[in-house]
């Protein structure tokens, strides 16, 4: 029998109501978990819970949380073919993306799930979600780690969080969903991760200083050119369609350059979902190349934030770092 790990790191599938809104709540989702008999009914692996220090609002994650996270899923590795970890939904598209790259050589399924109804209240999402990611987590098909949510298997850095209060809350609008559940669940092999070439090792993340700044018509670069400085290491620019900065862009253009000869790395993703970045095809974007900006060609916000802390965190060269933020590391860009 499959021997699966639940890791609950908080988020609204284990919060109970309290006068300041829903919290998590430690003792209540362990007693639901426990007496849900769906849990142990006959076609469910076997499985183990354990809980991350403080049960957290996903909002409130940092890169520590994601490192007790690796650290936990690394720790009980061999012991378990697969892995369901709890999660709330707002930052979990950061926290899948950040997994991806830390779980270096991942050869088994982590699943991120999580709920937009409490268990608690009627209506609840939460079983379907658990009780579905548990199956995926004991197929073994997918081994990476993926977001399941609302019927849908997504990779992990592929996802981001679509919609506020729909039970459908995420979409990968990259790449197509890894498996549709249905009446049973079906999965797109030709979409999945090969199986990895190394070992399984895990890299800790260090907490890297990142900014992200989203481009609108009139914005005046030059209120940014403070923070825009070699003390942040990775700036991530959301720009508009296909990489183009307004025209006063011109502005911006010897920040970055200044900003990447001190060592900032700053990589351009599109404010658009769907398609990619392509810099260059028009005038407004030429100038990024030229001040050494890198393609996040289509790469969410969630995960270049992520990969930019991995490789940083890896102690690579800014050379390198520009150089890897460019090629497909876990399936998180087109190549
Ligand atoms: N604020 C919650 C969280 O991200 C929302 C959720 O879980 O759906 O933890």
């Amino acid at each position: 029998m499959k021997k699966i790990l639940i890791l609950n790191t908080g988020g609204t599938i284990g919060m109970t109501r309290t006068d300041k809104g829903y919290m998590p709540d430690r003792e209540y989702f362990r007693n639901a978990l426990l007496n849900m008999d769906t849990m142990r009914a006959p076609g469910m692996p076997a499985w183990d819970f354990v809980e991350t220090e403080e049960l957290l609002d996903s909002s409130n994650m940092t890169v520590r949380d994601w490192n007790e996270i690796a650290g936990l899923l690394a720790k009980h590795y061999d012991a378990y073919d697969g892995f369901v970890v709890l999660h709330g939904t707002d930052t979990m598209a950061y926290t899948a993306s950040a997994l991806s790259f830390m779980l270096e050589g991942l050869a088994k399924p982590v699943i991120l799930t999580g709920s937009q109804i409490p268990l608690c209240e009627l209506r609840s999402d939460g079983y379907d979600n658990l009780i579905s990611s548990m199956l995926v987590a004991a197929e073994g098909i997918a081994n990476e780690v993926c977001i399941y949510f609302g019927g849908k298997l997504l990779r992990g850095n592929r996802s981001t969080k679509y919609s506020a209060d729909g039970l459908l809350a995420f979409t990968s609008p990259n790449y197509p969903p890894l498996a549709e559940a249905g009446i049973t669940i079906n999965y797109n092999r030709k979409a999945l991760l090969d199986s990895p070439r190394e070992e399984f090792r895990l890299q800790l993340l260090e907490e890297v200083p990142i900014g992200v700044l989203k481009v609108f018509p009139g914005i005046q670069f030059d209120l940014f050119e403070s923070i825009m400085t070699e003390s942040l290491k990775g700036i991530v620019i959301e720009t508009f369609g296909a990489g183009n900065i307004p025209a006063g862009g011109n502005a911006l253009l010897p920040i970055i350059r200044r900003a990447f000869e001190h060592g900032s790395i700053l990589t351009v993703c599109s404010q658009c979902p769907q398609g990619t970045v392509s810099l260059g095809t028009y005038e407004t974007s030429s100038g990024l190349t030229a001040a050494g900006a890198v393609s996040g060609k289509d790469l969410t916000t969630e995960a270049a934030v992520a990969k930019l802390y991995y490789l940083f965190s890896k102690g690579f060269s800014k050379e390198e770092v520009k150089r890897l933020m460019e090629q497909d590391l876990r399936g998180e860009m087109r190549s």
